[in-house]
């Protein structure tokens, strides 16, 4: 599933292509059908994201909201000016794996048409859930768990039942510090709890809980504020590198098999996925045991 800053670049994404265009909206596979004749035709005029949702908003005041779950991505592509959040690295598929338009990508091999060759989309490949197509792109979505119209007072509701995300800058801190100190579950159990914080997922989860030295099997109620207002500060300045990098490193330079450039897989986590290697500051072997069904990454000799 893809972790919070995803679903804010995807948001970053779709105001900087979409943003004050005349949509068509369609669904090529068809179960999408009676939602899209509701927005089609319709301006987008912004979008919200919030933990792992995303909500793109239209001018007759409904809203799209596409969960992605476990398999749902979504690919752009467009013609010279259709460009997204930055020239440089502007995404072109976000899901479960991101593929990047990075500087040296020609236009072609980035899905993008040469200059003056924009013909509007290509024909649908493969379960096109719902498709977006404006003068200069398009975006198909695929795979989502969730693909739905809603209007303003759901989409309160939907909010309303989420903890608060680390990426908003209106997200309360003290309403996490509540949320986590009223529970007895393990705090390695209500991070990944949508309705405790919304966005964080399986890596965050861990690489926090280890950066903060905090055993994940203490119960929420056992911590006290000061220790859970810091846990929200690392989460919030770690996604913020995310959305700003497309990736999720956690690790700092000088703790890195190679300290220079930028970080490579095997050096950009302190736990996750490191089962049985040598913690990189206490070397004791990186711990694995299942939480409530996912697996959780942990080093003993670090985080008690
Ligand atoms: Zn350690």
């Amino acid at each position: 599933v893809p972790e919070g800053h995803s679903i804010h670049r995807l948001k970053r994404q779709f105001d900087s292509v979409f943003g004050g265009r005349r949509l068509s909206v369609s669904s090529p596979q068809g179960r999408f059908t009676a939602g899209a004749a509701r927005l089609d035709g319709q301006i987008f005029t912004g979008s919200l994201a919030h933990g792992k949702q995303l909500f793109l908003r239209f001018d007759n005041e409904l809203y799209l909201r596409v969960h992605l779950g476990l398999y749902g991505a979504w690919d752009f592509g467009g013609d010279e000016t259709f460009r997204g959040a930055s020239s440089i690295g502007a995404p072109r598929r976000i899901g479960e794996r991101e593929i990047r338009d990075d500087g040296g990508t020609s236009p072609k091999a980035a899905g993008l048409a040469s200059a003056g060759g924009y013909a509007g989309p290509p024909d649908p490949v493969g379960a096109v859930r719902a498709r977006l197509v404006s003068d200069h792109g398009w975006a198909d979505l695929r795979g989502p768990t969730a693909c739905e119209v809603i209007t303003g007072s759901e989409l309160a509701a939907v909010i309303g039942r989420l903890g608060p995300d680390p990426l908003r800058p209106e997200s309360d801190p003290a309403e996490f510090v509540r949320r986590v100190r009223t529970k007895g579950s393990p705090i390695g159990q209500l991070l990944m709890n949508q309705e405790i914080i919304a966005g964080v997922g399986n890596i965050y989860r861990a690489e926090t809980l280890f950066r903060q030295g905090i055993d994940p099997w203490l119960p929420g109620k056992s911590l006290g504020e000061q220790k859970v207002l810091a846990m929200w500060a690392d989460v919030v300045s770690l996604m913020e590198d995310g959305v700003r990098d497309g990736r999720i490193v956690t690790t700092a330079p000088r703790d890195r098999g190679n300290p220079a450039g930028p970080a490579s897989a095997a050096d950009a986590h302190y736990v996750y996925n490191r089962a049985g290697l040598g913690c990189r500051w206490c070397e004791a072997p990186v711990a694995l045991a299942q939480m409530a069904a996912r697996k959780l990454y942990w080093c003993p000799g670090c985080q008690n």
